[in-house]
This record gives structure tokens, sequence and C-alpha cells, in this order.
């Protein structure tokens, strides 16, 4: 048995896509969403990685307001322009790239930002609605593996989940998220004793950890729907000296061979992290100007 590949470039084309038709359906009643993203500093991949989130708003048609700050930048001077982004009507979304240098604390810049406008759902407020089950800023990924394992699975109801992973911004709002559709849900991490045991009762397992390749094929149950977040760096010595490549927490090799369906590293989740960050800041324009929210772009 081989599992199907699941296309997270394809998938986030058609969030991309949806977004473009809502933001354009926004703009001809005269509201155009904006996103800001502030860069505290020089770190060459954060400044790629702004780049990037800056030309894909863009590409959707919303308004892309970039502030780079130097490394050295006050606490004081980072949350006065936090404050005049919150109270600027144009921008419904506001995210600071981290890391940020060790004098700023990524708590208190994330506190600092307006929930509504926290559209990388990472304020204790957000966290809290999720948690509580009430409308929220979602986490951009988890939301991604969501949208994707409703449109693979359909109804996600009573089925066994595993999340391996509980940080705030992955393993956390992605359990809540697939307790929200009435799965059973389990949370691994580093003390979980026989993850192995764990981990084969599970139709879906949602891997969030960071470790190339732990989590081999005989551990999955037979028809398993495997969501591979992690993004590992590993030496490629059949690409040529130094050469690296990337793989995710799962052994893909093996996995394929057992699981129904699998998100490949590179190529599944990480595409969806940003298409999530721009239907984020559609809902959020959307709440703030109390027009109905667009449809499969949140939960
Ligand atoms: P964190 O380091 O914050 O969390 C990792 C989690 O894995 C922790 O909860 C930790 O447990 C757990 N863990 C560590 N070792 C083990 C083990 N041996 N067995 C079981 N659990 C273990 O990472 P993130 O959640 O931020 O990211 C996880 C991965 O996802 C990374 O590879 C990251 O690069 C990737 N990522 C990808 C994104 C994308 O767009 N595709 C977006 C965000 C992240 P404990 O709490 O006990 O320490």
């Amino acid at each position: 048995m081989s599992a199907t590949l699941l296309d997270g470039k394809a998938f986030a084309a058609g969030i991309r896509a949806k977004v473009a038709t809502h933001v354009a359906a926004l703009v001809a009643q005269g509201l155009q969403p904006g996103l800001a993203v502030v860069l505290v500093g020089e770190d060459p991949a954060s400044q790629v990685y702004v780049r990037n989130k800056g030309i894909a708003t863009k590409e959707v048609g919303m308004n892309s307001y970039e502030h780079k700050l130097p490394a050295d930048v006050s606490a004081e001077a980072l949350y006065a322009l936090i404050d005049k982004l919150n109270a600027d009507p144009a921008v419904h979304g506001i995210l600071v790239q981290f890391p940020v240098p060790p004098h700023l604390s990524e708590v208190e810049i994330v506190a600092r930002i307006d929930p509504a406008k926290d559209v990388d759902g990472l304020s204790v407020i957000n966290a809290g609605l999720l948690a509580s089950g009430q409308r929220a800023m979602v986490s951009c990924t988890p939301l991604g593996c969501l949208m994707l394992l409703r449109d693979t699975l359909g109804d996600l109801s009573g089925l066994d989940a595993v999340v391996i992973g509980r940080s705030n911004l992955v393993g956390k709002p992605m359990a809540q998220l697939l307790l929200g559709e009435s799965c059973t849900v389990t949370i691994a991490h580093s003390r979980t004793r026989n993850l192995a045991e764990v981990v084969r009762r599970a139709d879906i397992v949602v891997a969030a950890v960071g470790r190339p390749r732990m989590v081999p094929g005989d551990w999955i149950k037979p028809g398993a729907t495997l969501i591979d977040v992690g993004i590992n760096r590993i030496p490629a010595p059949e690409k040529g000296e130094g050469k690296t490549r990337l793989v995710g927490d799962f052994d893909f090799d093996s996995a394929v061979q057992v699981a129904g369906a699998i998100t490949p590293v590179p190529g599944g989740v990480g595409p969806l992290t940003i298409a999530c960050l721009l239907a984020n800041t559609v809902t959020a324009c959307c709440r703030a100007n109390g027009l109905a929210e667009p449809e499969g772009l949140t939960v």
C-alpha cells in the first residue's frame, strides 16, 4: 500500500484563490484588507520571510505595510509602533517577525498587539478563546493543517487523533482544533511513555516536533492520515559535498507504505502557513467591519 500524497502547494493555492476572491469583493465595497509586518534587525532568514509575506499579501490584492526597525530598537519604540498599528483602521492584521533580539520579550510583544489584529493567533486572549470554543484568531500552521484534514477526511468526528508536540505555536492549538472537530485527542510530548503505542491507535497523527524522521512506519496504524509539520535540515551527501535537504518528523519512506495519506516535506504543510496568514487577515478585516466571515477560511 502506498499513501496518497497530500499536495500542500496545490491546497495552499486554493486557499489563496479563495482569499483573493474575498478581497476583490471587499475592495468592490471600498474596503481593502491590510497586513502590517514588523521586522526588527537584519536576520537574513527573517528578511526573506518578511519579503515573501509582503509579496503574497500583494498578490491577493491586500495592502502590505512593512516596518523595519534597527536591531537595537528600544521596547518603548517598538510598542509605540504597535500601538499606532493597533489604532490604524487600514491595518487589519499585525505580525512581528520572530525571533527578535534578546533584549525584547516575544511574550510582551504579542500581548501588545490588539487580539483582533493578532493574525498569528499567538496571544493569550486568542489561545483562551480557542480553548473555550469561542471565535478566535487561530495560529496559521494548525489552521492550515485542519483545513487540509477536513478536505481529506470530511467529518473528523470520533476519530482518534494524536498530536506530537505541545508548543503554543503548533501542538496546543492543533489539539484544540481537533477537539473542536470532536476527535478523541491525545497530546504527546518528550515525556510521553510508549509513544509508539500511542501513535499506533491514531487515525490522524500530527507530528510537530522538529526531530528528523523520528516516527517510523511501523508505529503507524494502516490507513492513518499523517500531517508532518516538522521541518528538519539534514546532510545530503548524495547531492554533493556539504549539501543538505529537508525532511519531516515522519520517516517518509516507511510511513508512506502504511499510511492512507501523508503530507510530504517539503511541499506539504509549509505552503499552508502563509496562505492561512492571508486568510486570517481577511477574516480580521471582516470582523472589524461587522461583515460576514469568509466561508472556508476560518473555523
Ligand atoms: P517546539 O520546539 O516549540 O516544540 C517541539 C515539541 O516537540 C515540544 O512540545 C517537545 O516536547 C516535543 N518533543 C521533543 N522531543 C520529543 C520526543 N522525542 N518525543 C515526543 N515529543 C517530543 O517546536 P514548534 O512546535 O515550534 O515546531 C515543531 C516543528 O514544526 C519544527 O520542526 C518547526 O520547524 C516546524 N514548524 C513548521 C511550520 C510550517 O510552516 N511547516 C511552522 C511552525 C513550526 P516538550 O514540550 O516535552 O519539550
